[in-house]
């Protein structure tokens, strides 16, 4: 008999990455989401070891597979 398990994360709620509608738009962020959030990843989640290891929020351009985003301006050079 096999035993369902639910692998849905448990911050998903409060997790600023999960809520930032930046990763709806982009789908290698949806991927990663999904991976992580929803899916088989989520006791490897970056963020959640941040969150357990400091007890402080992530900062919020750190994505679940440690890599960090560039800040929202750093795109615009002149
Ligand atoms: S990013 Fe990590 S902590 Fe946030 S919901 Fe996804 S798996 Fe959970």
């Amino acid at each position: 008999m096999k035993i369902a398990v639910d692998e849905t994360c448990e911050f998903l709620e409060g997790c600023r990455f999960f809520n930032s509608p930046l990763v709806r738009n982009q789908q290698n962020l949806v991927d990663i989401m999904d991976l992580f959030c929803r899916g088989t990843e989520s006791m490897e989640c970056c963020r959640k070891r941040f969150l357990q290891v400091t007890g402080k929020t992530p900062p919020d351009g750190m994505l679940p597979n440690g890599q960090m985003l560039p800040p929202p301006d750093a795109a615009e050079t002149d």
